[in-house]
């Protein structure tokens, strides 16, 4: 039987970017997947033929000469993506009640905007936006010139975006807007640290950019380079268990009692369910009793919907918020059944074209918590209990009703409706309670953030538990931990040799 040189537990975005690092250097690798298709949150589905997202709607950093380029042209899979950037002027949409701004690409166009809508405020939005850009600079991997301070970059987890939006008299009404993209990686604000917001800032003004095809033409890229530089995948692979011989890494069982040899894993799942693979664990206890106790971000309800109706005029996408207040985001969840809550909507068919039978897609995401379905969490996907489908459809008619005051288009015009709640989450992704951005980048849990680097011989983790999640920080946590391996001065030569 072959033996690999690596194992990657997981086949999601972090694990497949891993594996092809490593499998460019001819390492030996095997990706290892519990799902029958490849992505966890990249995840897409079909129904009459109409494909719909999960996790994946847009990317930053996508646009010319920008960070994300530079790490997928490495990866091999740029030239094989069709990329649809977002209308610069108005890629996305903020709602209040009482206000709506439509949002530009670009901090210098957004600065612009900013001191037109809040003029008495020009001198906190000055403030902001240098300490956002300045805080990027700190960041290594955020940087095409790979300079850094790791300094820097670590007291900027120090002291939360909202405190510091206070301390230079931000009004409500624009911390408001300077905050609303939390949910992308689903901390409230007053515990997020200020560096963590800075690099999603700095990232989501720089472009955000659609792929023909979303998150399964991404998968089938990363997987088609994966194939290209020697590496293999299996699908239907759940890794139940981890042998290790004298302190060393050896190889997985999964659960159909398959054995894989191998000398080193990477860990791309939720790392707490690492330590219940090994016969005996081999970390300290305060090592693995620090993990086991991290919180988890909350989950989500989404919900999939085809229209008749035309929605053309909804290119960019629109986040809702019933008050000023974003921390108030995570306190209404989709499952208390709230009369007016946040929501996340994209009509991907605005911008990618409608469906050949002429409809058009939504997708929805609401905060959710997996609390109000735990009564559920031992029944199985497809053979759900009718009082667990009976409250999915309460909360589904619930954000349908919302989603019809946003977009009244819609009304008496639906052709097919489905939802997701946080089991369907745990089920396809394996992320403990559903959680949708592993565990939670909050102050406390980043002043001693979870390494790529263990200290068991070989065993490594990586994904969006690590350092930030998203598609650009999923895919960078990835060289992180390849760094560990290969060395980073090594690596960012690579790089610029392969991408400059
Ligand atoms: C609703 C939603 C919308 C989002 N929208 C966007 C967006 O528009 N833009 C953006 O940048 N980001 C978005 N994100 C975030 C982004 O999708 C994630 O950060 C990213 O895909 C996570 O990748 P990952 O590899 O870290 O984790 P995962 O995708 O969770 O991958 C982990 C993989 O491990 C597998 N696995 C788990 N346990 C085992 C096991 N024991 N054996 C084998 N395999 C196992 C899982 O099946 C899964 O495939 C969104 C996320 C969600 C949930």
């Amino acid at each position: 039987m072959k033996k690999y040189d690596f194992v990657v537990i997981g086949s999601g975005l972090g694990g497949l970017c891993a594996a092809i690092i490593l499998a460019k250097e001819n390492k030996k690798v095997l990706v290892l997947e519990q799902h029958f298709k490849p992505g966890g949150y990249l995840h897409s589905f079909k129904r009459h033929g109409w494909q719909f997202e999960t996790g994946f709607h847009f990317s930053p950093e996508l646009g010319d000469s920008q960070i994300l380029q530079m790490y997928w042209k490495y990866l091999g899979i740029l030239d094989k993506l069709e990329l649809i950037p977002y209308n610069k002027d108005h890629f996305h949409s903020l709602q209040f009640p009482d206000f709506r701004l439509d949002l530009h690409s670009g901090l210098d166009s957004m600065q612009e905007l900013l001191n037109k809508t809040f003029p008495d405020e020009k001198k906190a939005i000055d403030l902001f936006i240098k300490k956002i850009t300045e805080l990027k600079r700190y960041f290594v991997y955020f940087n095409r010139d790979h300079i850094g301070d790791m300094d820097k970059e670590h007291s900027s987890f120090e002291v939360s975006v909202m405190d510091f939006l206070n301390s230079i008299g931000a009004s409500e009404k624009l911390k408001a807007v300077l905050l609303a993209h939390s949910y992308l990686y689903g901390v409230p604000p007053s515990e997020t640290p200020l560096g963590t917001h800075a690099i999603f800032f700095n990232a989501l003004y720089s472009s955000t950019t659609d792929i023909k095809g979303g998150g399964d033409a991404l998968c089938n890229a990363l997987v088609e380079s994966l194939k290209e530089n020697g590496g293999d995948i299996l699908f239907k692979k759940k890794v139940t268990q981890i042998k290790t011989e004298n302190k060393k890494i050896c190889g997985v069982v999964t659960e159909d009692e398959s054995y894989y040899e191998c000398d080193s894993i990477i860990f791309s799942a939720n790392p707490k369910l690492a330590f219940s693979m090994f016969d005996e664990n081999p970390f300290r206890s305060a090592y693995t009793n620090r993990i086991m106790e991290m919180e988890n971000t909350s989950s989500h309800f989404g919900a999939y919907i085809a229209t008749s109706a035309d929605l053309s005029n909804y290119k960019h996408d629109t986040l809702y918020f019933p008050s000023y207040d974003i921390d108030e985001l995570y306190k209404n969840p989709a499952s208390a059944l709230p009369n007016d809550s946040f929501m996340y909507f994209t009509v991907p068919t605005a911008r990618l074209g409608k469906t050949p039978d002429g409809k058009e897609l939504i997708e929805t995401i609401s905060m959710d918590t997996y609390n109000n379905y735990q009564q559920w969490s031992d029944s199985k996907f497809g053979k759900r209990p009718q009082e667990y489908k009976d409250f999915k459809l309460q909360i589904q008619e619930n954000v349908l009703r919302q989603l019809e005051s946003h977009i009244p288009e819609i009304a008496g015009k639906i052709d097919f409706i489905e939802s997701s709640t946080p089991l369907t989450n745990e089920h396809f992704t394996n992320s403990p309670q559903g959680c949708i951005f592993g565990i939670k980048h909050n102050m406390e849990q980043m002043r001693a953030p979870i390494r790529a680097k263990t200290k068991l011989d070989g065993f490594y983790y990586t994904g969006q538990s690590l350092i930030f999640p998203g598609i650009v920080g999923v895919t960078i946590t990835s060289f992180v931990t390849c760094s560990d391996i290969l060395g980073q001065q090594y690596l960012f030569d690579k790089i610029d040799k392969e991408t400059r």
